[in-house]
């Protein structure tokens, strides 16, 4: 099940992925599911972060100060004492010594079970201390169960889901779960462990185990496991890749005629491009001319200049005769696309009797029908809006090329109905664009079968963008550097936080910070509000006003995210530094500097009551101020919340890898590499029961 991307997805127009029907299922169901947890076999690969021994009991005397131990003993004495907070005290003897217990939270059941008298079994972490040896909120229980014989599983879990009924439910997926081998005798490993017997260990290893073998996950029974999980991906891979390589796109064959399109806007654009948009723009045109689908992710930084290479794209769709289609995920982003093309490529097409359509959603039904009659008769060779594009409503008489732009905010379903409007059985080529560029390795593992090209190179002329960090109640020096800005006649972008639960919330601080900003500014000085909530003609009258320098001063919530283009923008404020995350900083800060003008990003954060921020915000806003490097960031960002994450909030349903690190697992994605073709040629079936175990649905998304 895919992850909804709800870190980046915050536009209520954008093309967020609907919510799994969540209804008529328990809340342990649902908590489960949105762990992923489904199928038996789910349960059975949900494996532990770590564990716990229970196995033994030790004396009192024997326990090390700041280690866990678990031991048992008899209940002096238990009150509740005020000072110097409330707390629950109690303490055991165990006949050896005795020991602290100490609550700072507790319920009246813990009272209870902690009466004078009780015999209990008591687990926590041992410390040393003035008053004597204490733990701090051990877990506890009555005395005399059995002891279990193996280690107990931690699992991660969520709020709502407390860790025995996860356990508990793991247990018994774990034992319902078909787990019968899929990897042939003759051409799989030798004398490696049986795919239950390795399960079943790292659930429940038996105490002798080495644990920093399970740590490192160097122990057989997880390198059996990371083995299996790297076939089960090198064999997705190459189904995806056979697919795509029996699939037929038009071959566009275009020539660089003088009189060719892609000629005259070369000729319109009022700049020449850069090193990388031309070798980048040659990848694509040799793409274009083969008769197999292309699959090509563009990366570069934002402002790398993206969207001249995607025009360029379409401009030689459009001169081998076909249609090409461009969605960005919001209407804001597709306006701007088609303003900007609009201008470049309208009195061209204009000259061949063709066309630019615009669909969204919002629009009036007239317009619309008029849009999709221009687009099924093939007088619209460029089509732009958002995912209204590839309703099923519009026809293309011959599409050839789909671009998407800001690719991580489509959902898969959105990129599989893109590829189902393939006309006399071609498929369109497929180009995806992104601004938030994949660490390599990343690329590599996660999106099978991809090109990839990147633009690694700025337009001339850019001034670095100055990045400074500014406590929030220095908000005055901020307000004197606006009205600096202002007097050059430049604009300036201002940034309140989303708070998640609440859009009303929302709405009243951003109209807050809008009046505040406009009367500490003045009369002479028109401050606009932008808001997800605003309806989209709205929201696309206030772009058009600060796009015109009629709006000076933009404040909004992170519906300016991505993509919006207004050059004379010199300063970005982005209040609450602090809740956002790294790449979404760093894609706000890219919406100034675009210019030749020096620009500047206030980052103002606030400390929490303590006087501090979290340890992994503070990460983030050093990256910031340390560099504007779209790549380091990434790498500082996928370094800072790991690749699960890093791509949890990007890729919905990107198939991750959730045991084997393609680094240290090295030799094993060797092993597995060399094996999946084989295993594809000589048991296909197996192949397709082994993909289908790991990946479960999500084999379609690699596809995708
Ligand atoms: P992004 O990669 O973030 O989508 P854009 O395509 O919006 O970037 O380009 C950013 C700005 O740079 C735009 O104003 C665009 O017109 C301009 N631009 C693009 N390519 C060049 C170039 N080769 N030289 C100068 N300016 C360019
Ligand atoms: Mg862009």
């Amino acid at each position: 099940m895919p992850r909804a991307a709800t870190a980046t997805v915050t536009a209520s127009d954008s093309a967020a992925p609907a919510q799994p029907p969540g209804t008529g299922l328990s809340l342990v169901q649902r908590a489960l599911r949105k762990l992923g947890l489904v199928r038996d076999i789910d349960f059975a690969l949900y494996l532990p972060m770590r564990y716990e021994d229970e196995t033994r009991i030790v004396k009192l005397a024997d326990a090390r100060d700041g280690e866990l131990a678990q031991v048992e003993g008899v209940v002096m004495d238990c009150e509740v004492v005020f000072r110097p907070r409330r707390q629950l005290l109690a303490t055991i003897d165990d006949g050896s010594d005795t020991c602290q217990l100490r609550f700072f939270n507790f319920y009246p059941s813990q009272q209870k079970q902690l009466a004078v008298g009780a015999r209990v079994r008591v687990r926590g972490e041992m410390r040393g201390g003035f008053v004597g040896r204490t733990m701090m909120h051990p877990t506890v229980k009555a005395a005399g169960t059995l002891l279990p014989e193996a280690l107990t599983p931690v699992y991660s879990t969520i709020a709502g889901l407390a860790q025995p009924v996860l356990r508990r439910e793991v247990r018994s997926g774990l034992a319902r779960a078909a787990l019968d081998e899929t990897i042939p005798v003759q051409i799989g490993l030798q004398g490696a462990w049986g795919l239950r017997e390795a399960l079943s260990f790292l659930h429940y290893p038996t105490p002798d185990v080495a644990l920093a073998t399970l740590e490192d996950r160097s122990h057989p029974a997880w390198q059996r496991i990371k083995g299996e999980e790297l076939l089960a991906q090198q064999l997705s891979q190459l189904q995806a890749r056979r697919e795509r390589a029996a699939q037929r796109a038009p071959a566009l064959r275009s020539g660089a005629s003088p009189g060719s399109l892609h000629s005259q806007l070369m000729a319109v654009l009022p700049f020449g491009l850069t090193g990388a948009q031309t070798r980048v723009g040659e990848e694509i045109a040799r793409d274009l001319v083969r008769a197999v689908p292309m699959h090509r992710l563009l990366q570069g930084d934002v402002g790398s200049g993206k969207t001249v290479v995607a025009a360029l794209a379409a401009a030689r769709c459009i001169d081998a005769g076909f249609q090409c289609a461009l969605m960005a995920p919001t209407e804001i982003l597709a306006a701007q696309h088609f303003g900007k093309l609009i201008g470049w490529l309208d009195p061209l097409l204009a000259e061949r009797s063709l066309r630019v359509a615009w669909l969204t959603g919002s629009q009036k039904k007239k317009e619309r029908d008029s849009m999709t009659a221009a687009v099924e008769s093939g007088e619209a060779a460029l089509v732009i809006g958002t995912h209204a594009v590839i309703s099923e409503k519009v026809h293309f008489k011959r599409l050839a090329l789909a671009i998407i732009d800001e690719q991580h905010r489509f959902g898969v379903a959105q990129r599989l109905a893109l590829r189902g409007k393939a006309t006399q059985g071609l498929e369109p080529h497929l180009l995806m664009m992104s601004a938030t560029p994949i660490p390599r390795t990343l690329a590599m593992s996660y999106y099978a079968d991809l090109d990839v090209s990147t633009l690694d190179e700025l337009p001339p002329g850019r001034t670095p963008i100055v990045t400074k960090l500014v406590a929030d109640h220095r908000r005055d020096e901020v307000i004197e550097r606006i009205q600096a800005q202002l007097s050059q006649g430049r604009q300036v972008y201002w940034v309140c936080p989303l708070i998640e639960e609440s859009e009303t919330v929302d709405l009243r601080n951003a109209t807050e910070t809008r009046d505040e900003l406009a009367g500490s500014l003045g009369a002479h000085v028109n401050v606009g509000l932008l808001h997800s909530r605003m309806p989209t003609a709205d929201k696309q009258a206030v772009m058009a006003a600060f796009t015109a320098n009629e709006v000076q001063v933009l404040v909004s919530t992170t519906v300016i995210e991505v993509g919006v283009d207004v050059p004379n923008a010199s300063l970005m404020v982005i209040e609450h530094a602090e809740r956002f995350g790294l790449s979404q900083l760093h894609q706000l800060r890219g919406r100034v500097g675009r210019g030749s003008a020096a620009s500047a990003c206030v980052l103002l954060y606030a400390p929490n009551e303590g006087g501090r921020v979290g340890e992994a915000a503070r990460a983030r806003l050093k990256a910031m101020v340390e560099t504007g490097d779209g790549f380091e960031i990434a790498r500082r960002d996928l370094e800072i919340r790991g690749p699960g994450e890093f791509l949890g909030a990007r890729q919905s349903g990107a198939p991750l890898l959730r045991f084997a690190d393609l680094e240290t697992d090295a030799l094993l994605l060797d092993w597995a590499r060399e094996l999946a073709p084989k295993m594809l040629a000589e048991h296909p079936l197996l192949a397709q029961k082994h993909v289908d175990r790991w990946l479960g649905t999500k084999a379609e998304y690699l596809k995708a």
